[in-house]
């Protein structure tokens, strides 16, 4: 039996484990692997402390500030997915994809966001063939290639400018009017000559042989239909939360975002806290999943002493 079951290896998890191993709490770390979901970015500069970093990097080091701590008061268990927690006499139950449960007085869920997938036709069928959700893992495979980006934010541009070091082209499609990115990376990429926008598009399909050759979209404004060649689609819009297990216990937002209270990082359920970009707060970044979780292992300490 755990004091506290820490789900999830991102920011949020592992501030969580490094100030629940200082306070001497038995607890267990569980999550599918460890860095989160800025590990695919090639630098990453407002890690605060740190000019800049690659994502890589960034990820190896929360591990070993995780692995620093490994001991009698902290267990580590990587590779494993969560399927489900329950609440029986007020022990949580964690349950894993390959089978095994875990019991704790108390859960601090840190699981984050994964990538939001493409709505078009064939676009499931052209998955990893052509139609890709990380740029700096497989965008290399299409040097001197005519390519897409699907976004308008910040992900997005960032994925543009990655790409533009070495396509023949990058064309940039969103759905808006306008763009969601900082101002200041939307001019840089601007004044590349490979790169190309397209505002208000709606993208209806994708096309191809074995691999994608074209996408087509309607423009919101004429309504025309138009198909544009390109051998490789970079789908940036946007994260969708990692919470199906929790959803039958705590109480969720329109967004599948878990509710927490903000001073707190408490959900709806006393014993289990959430921190980072699985929950309702509303800005996404490291240095802000890492304070969510600190202030949900806080206050959990806090809880554990007054309530059990
Ligand atoms: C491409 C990209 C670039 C970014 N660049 C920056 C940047 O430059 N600066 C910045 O501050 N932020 C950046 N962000 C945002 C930042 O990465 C997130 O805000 C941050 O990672 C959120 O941390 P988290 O701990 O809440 O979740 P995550 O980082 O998503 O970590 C979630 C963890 O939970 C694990 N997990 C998920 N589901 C389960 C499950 N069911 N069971 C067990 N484990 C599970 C995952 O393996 C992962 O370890 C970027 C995001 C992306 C996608």
């Amino acid at each position: 039996m755990y004091d506290l079951i820490i789900l999830g290896g991102g920011p949020a998890g592992t501030a969580v484990a490094v100030y629940a191993a200082r306070k001497q709490l038995k607890t267990a770390i569980i999550t599918s692997e460890f860095g989160g979901q800025s590990i695919v970015s090639e630098k990453i500069y407002n890690w605060i402390g740190t000019p800049e970093i690659s994502g890589v990097e960034l990820g190896s080091s929360f591990k070993k500030h995780i692995l620093y701590y490994k001991g009698p008061f902290l267990d580590i268990i990587e590779g494993e997915k969560i399927t489900k927690i329950n609440k029986k006499d007020n022990i949580f139950l964690s349950e894993t994809e390959s089978g095994k449960k875990y019991e704790s007085k108390t859960v601090i869920i840190t699981t984050g966001s994964g990538r939001r997938k493409l709505e078009a036709i064939n676009a499931d069928k052209f998955e990893n063939k052509g139609i890709i959700y990380c740029a700096s893992c497989d965008g290399p495979l299409f040097i001197d290639q005519d390519v897409i980006v699907v976004g308008g934010g910040n992900s997005a541009f960032e994925s543009a400018s990655q790409l533009l070091a070495y396509c023949k082209s990058v064309t940039l499609i969103h759905r808006r009017d306008e763009f969601k990115a900082d101002e200041i990376t939307i001019k840089k990429l601007l004044q590349n000559p490979k790169f190309k926008t397209i505002l208000n598009a709606e993208i209806i399909k994708v096309d191809g042989d074995q691999f994608v050759n074209s996408l087509t979209y309607k423009d919101k404004i004429t309504n025309e239909e138009v198909t544009i060649p390109a051998t490789g689609i970079f789908v940036e819009i946007g994260q969708t939360p990692n919470i199906e297990f929790a959803k039958d216990i705590l109480k969720i937002d329109e967004f599948n975002k878990i509710i927490v209270d903000p001073t707190t990082q408490m959900t709806s359920v006393p014993g289990i806290w959430a921190a980072g970009d699985c929950t309702n707060g509303k800005y996404h970044q490291n240095n802000i999943a890492a304070g969510q979780g600190v202030t949900a292992l806080e206050d959990a300490y806090l809880w554990i002493q007054n309530n059990l």
